[in-house]
């Protein structure tokens, strides 16, 4: 349910009015100031509200109800589009931001140097793995605790904000020290007791698509993280399963412009997983940030052949360079920068 204020309403009338809501009908109040109007969600238990007793308050200008299960994630409850910092970048704004660097941290000199790679050709964020999901227990596994120093320290010579994989809880309390934004990948977007502590922390949470999951199973597992406290949730498409084999997965453009209209959340895309071999990443790429993405995720690495993992979706320094160059032409016309 959606309370909408009369214009003017100052922030003593909003709190007061909140603090009512709470103490008769137990629900949690979510006011926000936007810069059309201002409204207060309101999440919990909402069927025994009376909305003649609401109306009584002179505060009100009308009740809206949202049927959706997904409330604080609703653009319903949040209607300007919600932007999150992350160290001097914010993602969800004008600018694309970009997250590129390997599938996984290999070794100190490969994350080091890829960072710099990547920076220079403007990415503005780092990505790698150091706890890697592997479809098969024989693969490489990642380099572990190891792989987040490494990580860590790449940061320190470029700046750019590290994204890394978390995929078990216990794990947390390295993230906190080594992570900028803690990536949730497809395999763990319903993981909720993974969901519900990420929800407990202030740290951004990049939350991938499930491969078979639909874009409202997406919208609630962000609701897990958000309905415990932290709103900083980035959604990101990756692909899903079809009964297309040409490609790894295929590319639910659609998702973007249906998620922008249900979600305020940025909505960023991975195409390297979507497509599973280079040459499709730049058009896939290009693609989704004409349908509205906020960003992407791109998998780079030095010399793709010799790849621990993903190698053959992994682009070279070069054409990723040559990538970022098309895509900031994209980007304006769509009145976005790069
Ligand atoms: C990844 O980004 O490293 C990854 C494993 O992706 P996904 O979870 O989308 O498969
Ligand atoms: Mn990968």
């Amino acid at each position: 349910m959606i309370l909408v204020l009369k214009q003017g309403t100052n922030r003593e009338a909003i709190d007061t009015l909140c603090d009512w809501l709470t103490t008769k009908y137990n629900v949690k109040t979510n006011p926000i100031i936007g810069s059309e109007a201002t409204i207060i969600g309101l999440v919990g238990d909402t069927s025994h509200i009376s909305a003649q007793e609401i109306e009584m308050h002179e505060e009100i200008e009308r009740i809206v109800k949202v049927q959706e299960p997904y409330k604080r994630a609703n653009r319903k409850f949040h209607p300007d589009d919600t932007i999150i910092k992350v160290g001097r970048e914010a993602i969800g704004g004008k600018k694309i931001v970009v997250a590129a660097g390997p599938c996984a941290v290999e070794s100190e000199e490969q994350i080091a140097e890829l960072a710099q790679i990547v920076r220079e050709a403007g990415a503005t964020m780092l990505r790698g793995g150091a706890f890697k999901p592997r479809t098969s227990p024989y693969s490489f596994q990642g380099l572990r605790a190891e792989g987040l120093l490494y990580l860590r320290r790449a940061h320190s010579l470029t700046g750019l904000p590290v994204v890394t994989e978390i995929t078990n809880p216990s794990q947390l309390d390295l993230f906190l020290d080594y992570a900028d934004v803690i990536q949730v990948g497809a395999r763990n977007m319903q993981n909720f007791e993974l969901l519900k502590e990420l929800g407990r922390i202030d740290r951004p949470v990049l939350l991938k698509r499930g491969f078979s999951n639909s874009i409202n199973e997406l919208l609630m597992s962000a609701e897990y993280i958000m309905s415990e406290g932290n709103s900083k949730v980035i959604l990101c498409e990756r692909g899903i399963r079809t009964f297309e084999t040409s490609t790894r997965n295929t590319l639910d453009i659609s998702a973007i412009p249906v998620l922008k209209a249900k979600t305020h959340l940025p909505v960023i895309v991975d195409p390297s997983h979507a497509a599973g071999q280079a040459s499709l990443v730049e058009p896939l790429a290009m693609a989704a940030i004409a349908a509205g993405a906020d960003g992407l995720e791109i998998e780079v690495h030095q010399n793709p052949k010799l790849a621990l993992s993903d190698g053959p979706q992994s682009l070279t320094p070069d054409a990723f360079t040559a990538l970022m160059k098309k895509l900031s032409v994209i980007a304006q016309a769509c009145g976005r920068e790069i």
